[in-house]
């Protein structure tokens, strides 16, 4: 299974920044043809970087979506308008939209169906905060997440399941890769359980939570853990181009 690893630009970069970004950046990937690698970037970007990213296999993605198809939703982008600018993943369900816009498990599996009817991979965001985790319910809270945001759902190898434990995103907190493993693992046992063998070891299980290129080489060595999710450091061309090459 080819590892992915997706910048996840949150709400940064204006045009110049973005040009900018992408010309460095061709320059830190040479050896990465093994790599799927996914920028997902904020809605002002796609189209720009659309035409930045022509004849070079980096992939563009986007960080939300409407599950409906069109109408009166003001603000709101469909999964037919990324796939029409050239999106082929949308993340969904980030704990900053759990976190800031309330969203629930019951709408994030509206939007992952309506990514999968639109041929747009989702990137579904899971992960438990530290209170949870001190609490010991991680297992439980990622067994809920993981089967609430995918019910009816059977399509799921061309999902890809972001393992983000909250205390670790933006806090320079890493998982440690025994850690991490240990719910990947856990998720890939769900998968089985709820698909079978087969879909859940083609199915991408990925890690993110301050990936940085000094520790995401141990990360991504964890049989379970198959890419990287990756918020503050994609923001620079080399740190990011760095992840990549590992
Ligand atoms: C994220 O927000 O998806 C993320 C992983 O952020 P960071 O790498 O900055 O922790």
């Amino acid at each position: 299974m080819k590892p992915l690893i997706a910048a996840n630009w949150k709400m940064n970069k204006d045009i110049k920044e973005a040009d900018s970004f992408i010309k460095n950046f061709k320059n830190h990937i040479k050896n990465t043809k093994d790599t799927e690698i996914v920028i997902c970037a904020p809605f002002t970007l796609l189209s720009e970087l659309k035409r930045l990213l022509n004849k070079s296999n980096i992939i563009l993605g986007a960080q939300n979506m409407h599950f409906e198809k069109e109408g009166a939703f003001t603000g709101e982008v469909s999964a037919s308008m990324l796939k029409d600018i050239g999106c082929e993943y949308v993340i969904l369900g980030h704990s900053e939209r759990r976190q800031y816009f309330n969203e629930t498990d019951e709408l994030i599996n509206k939007k992952i169906k309506a990514a999968l009817k639109n041929n747009l991979k989702p990137i579904l965001c899971i992960g438990e905060t530290l209170d949870q985790r001190d609490n010991n319910e991680t297992l439980k809270v990622i067994e809920r997440q993981l089967t609430s945001c995918l019910e009816g759902i059977d399509e799921v190898k061309n999902v890809a399941i972001a393992y983000e434990p909250i205390w670790a995103i933006g806090t320079g907190k890493t998982a440690t890769p025994s850690q991490a493993e240990e719910i990947h693992k856990f998720i890939r046992e769900l998968l089985t359980n709820v698909y079978n063998e087969n879909i859940s070891q083609k199915t991408r299980i990925i890690y993110g939570g301050s990936m940085k290129p000094d520790n995401a080489k141990e990360l991504l060595s964890m049989p379970n853990i198959n890419g990287g999710l990756v918020g503050g450091a994609s923001l620079d061309a080399k740190s990011f181009g760095e992840i990549c090459g590992v």
